[in-house]
């Protein structure tokens, strides 16, 4: 039976029974409106942990837009159902007080990481999720904790905030998981319409696209190519989309480039912003 507990220290009794047995504790951070995406990530704590930890917590300090915050889609009673479904042990549900008694005003310096992409595009957003995910740490203490390769950047920063707080967690990314389209998975995509839903799988097909084109564009050409294909369609409109360093996230001037290579992108599909990405060299 999936035990639901909202307090810092109803958790940390639970937690202390697992850790006084020495169990090993996985974390799954989340901000609700689960799907198939997330779910991936609670069977891999699953295999992987003795007690799987997924919090829902929507949190306002990553959101740069107020709307976004307000129309973000919530429904914890149908999120419980699949996580006790999934097999995860306790699910953290705590308030906005719980995790902010009082405002958080850590500034934290990312270097480049956090100025590009997203960084640049939503202001604030990433600090959000440093404070955030660095609370929730602090709170759970898990051994291993996962997140998607969906939400790339972020992946990057929090792995870099796991080294600059000296977090003994292993951070694991996971590989995205998409619609039968090929759309990535995501809780905004509930907020699509029929109309814009039907358009944001050519978000995925061109990415998946160009990874073929290598040879025929230069990296700028490339990057031309996929806005010009995508803003196409007047349903959406790509807000960037980069080539970067896979690991410091600047900008690739060519496919000689000698680390990975990853693409990402962000676009609007009418007031809903979708963001997506895809290797493009190992
Ligand atoms: P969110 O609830 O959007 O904050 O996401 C919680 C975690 O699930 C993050 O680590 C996301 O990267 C991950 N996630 C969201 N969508 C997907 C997806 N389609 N595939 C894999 N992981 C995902």
């Amino acid at each position: 039976m999936i035990k639901v507990v909202a307090t810092i220290v109803e958790l940390k009794e639970e937690l202390g029974y697992y850790r006084n047995n020495g169990k090993s504790i996985g974390f799954v951070p989340t901000m609700g409106a689960l799907h198939q995406g997330h779910i991936s990530l609670v069977e891999r704590c699953r295999a992987e942990n003795d007690v799987t930890v997924v919090s829902i917590f929507v949190n306002p300090t990553q959101f740069n837009d107020k709307n976004d915050l307000k129309n973000y889609p919530r429904m914890p009673e149908k999120d419980v159902a699949l996580l006790e479904q999934a097999g995860a042990n306790i699910v953290f549900v705590p308030d906005e007080k719980e995790i902010y008694p009082e405002p958080d005003t850590r500034v934290f310096d990312f270097g480049m990481l956090d100025k590009v992409m997203e960084g640049k595009f939503r202001p604030g957003h990433f600090n959000g999720v440093a404070q955030v995910v660095s609370k929730l740490f602090d709170i759970v203490n898990p051994h291993r904790a996962y997140f998607g390769l969906k939400d790339y950047q972020q992946l990057a920063i929090i792995r870099a905030m796991v080294k600059m707080l000296g977090y003994g967690v292993e951070v694991i990314g996971c590989p995205i998981v998409r619609e039968t389209d090929g759309l990535a998975m995501s809780s905004r995509n509930l907020l699509l319409s029929a109309e814009h839903r039907k358009s944001a799988p050519l978000i995925y097909r061109t990415l998946s696209e160009a990874r073929n084109k290598k040879g025929e564009f230069s990296v700028k050409e490339l990057i031309a190519w996929v806005e010009s294909r995508i803003n196409s369609d007047p349903n959406l409109r790509v807000e960037y989309f980069e080539l970067a360093d896979a690991d410091t996230l600047e900008p690739v001037e060519s496919w000689e480039h000698q680390n990975g290579i990853v693409g990402c992108i962000a676009v609007w599909a009418g007031n809903i912003r979708l963001i997506d990405n895809t290797m493009f060299k190992e």
